[in-house]
Formats: structure tokens, C-alpha cells, sequence
């Protein structure tokens, strides 16, 4: 699955383009944006976090946490669309924050099994990171030390997510995917 910037944009409004700059490049540290909508009529909410393990430290953000919860409380039968809510990463998660994001939507699904059925979540990333390279040495040293690979992209990790009901997605910006996001097309597909 692909996830198109001008997509996103539409879908959300113009004031993730904020984000853009930051998620369309492959830094070494990572880059998170959590975008929601609860509805057609209602604004997008975004929430955005970098450095390390920026995703999960969005799942600590009230949005997440509070205001989530609340929206999937408050679906009517009669919402027809479903909610869309997107978190777009400038690299795809390491094994540790998968683990966090797999607990996250389990939770949401244990509370809210009804409701998580017309709520999509969209795990967008820019590239797949699997390679010592992109470690910084400190990293290394923690990957050495804890004997698991986690601060790498695991397969374990995407498949737990995929299982949890993230739809994994390729970030595409302008139509282009960077040549680690088709290493992660590939590996999805
Ligand atoms: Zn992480």
C-alpha cells in the first residue's frame, strides 16, 4: 500500500504540509506525525514528536491517549465513512516501538471492538530500516548489549503490527518513493 502525501493532504487539511520538510527525508533521527479526524466537518488534530522512538512517545501524547478513545466512544452506527487516523514516520518503526505501537492497537481493539472495525489506521512509512548502517554508534552499542536487534526495523516487529490491524504503508511524496521506501513496497507486498 502506498500512502500519498497529496492524499493525506487532502484527507486532513494543509496544515500537515507543517510536517512534510521533516517526514520527507530520511534523517537519522526519527520524525512521527499522528493525524486524526473524526469526522468530514471536524478539523484534523495532528500531533508530532522527534528523535528517538518518536512514535512511541506520540502514544503518549492526549491525543492518543484521551482524545482516541473518546472518538471511538462516541461512533454512531451511522457513520458511514470510516475514521482515518495516520501516523507517518520518516523511517519505518524499530523493533522496540513496534512492539509499543502492536500494545497500543490492541488495547484500542480489546476497548472498542465494534468500533475498531470502521477505524482505519494507517502506519505510513518512508523507507525500510533494516541496516546496522543508519545506527549511530550508540545504537550499535545498545543493540550489542541487549543481544536484540531493537533498534532496527525486525520483521517480527512488522508482522506484529500488521496483525494488530495497522495497515503498513509506503510514504510518497509527489508520487516518488525513495529507493528504501521500494525496499519496504517490496517487503510488504
Ligand atoms: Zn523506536
Amino acid at each position: 500500500m502506498i500512502a500519498n502525501w497529496n492524499d493525506l493532504v487532502e484527507y486532513y487539511g494543509t496544515d500537515i504540509n507543517a510536517h512534510r520538510s521533516c517526514l520527507s527525508k530520511a534523517h537519522q533521527s526519527t520524525y512521527a506525525m499522528l493525524a486524526c479526524k473524526w469526522s468530514a466537518r471536524d478539523p484534523a488534530r495532528i500531533a508530532n514528536q522527534s528523535g528517538e522512538h518518536a512514535e512511541e512517545r506520540l502514544l503518549k501524547t492526549a491525543i492518543w491517549t484521551d482524545d482516541i478513545p473518546s472518538a471511538m466512544e462516541n461512533r454512531t452506527d451511522l457513520d458511514s465513512e470510516p475514521m482515518v487516523i495516520t501516523l507517518a514516520l520518516n523511517r519505518s518503526p524499530c523493533g522496540h516501538c513496534a512492539m509499543a505501537l502492536t500494545a497500543a492497537l490492541e488495547k484500542l481493539q480489546f476497548n472498542y471492538s465494534k468500533r475498531f472495525e470502521n477505524t482505519v489506521f494507517i502506519l505510513a512509512s518512508l523507507g525500510y530500516y533494516q541496516s546496522s548502517k543508519y545506527m549511530s554508534d550508540d545504537h550499535e552499542q545498545e543493540h550489542a548489549e541487549s543481544g536484540a536487534p531493537i533498534w532496527v526495523t525486525t520483521a517480527k516487529g512488522m508482522e506484529q503490527l500488521e496483525n494488530a490491524g495497522w495497515k503498513l504503508a509506503v510514504l510518497s511524496f509527489d508520487n516518488n518513493v525513495t529507493q528504501r521506501g521500494q525496499e519496504l513496497a517490496d517487503y510488504l507486498s
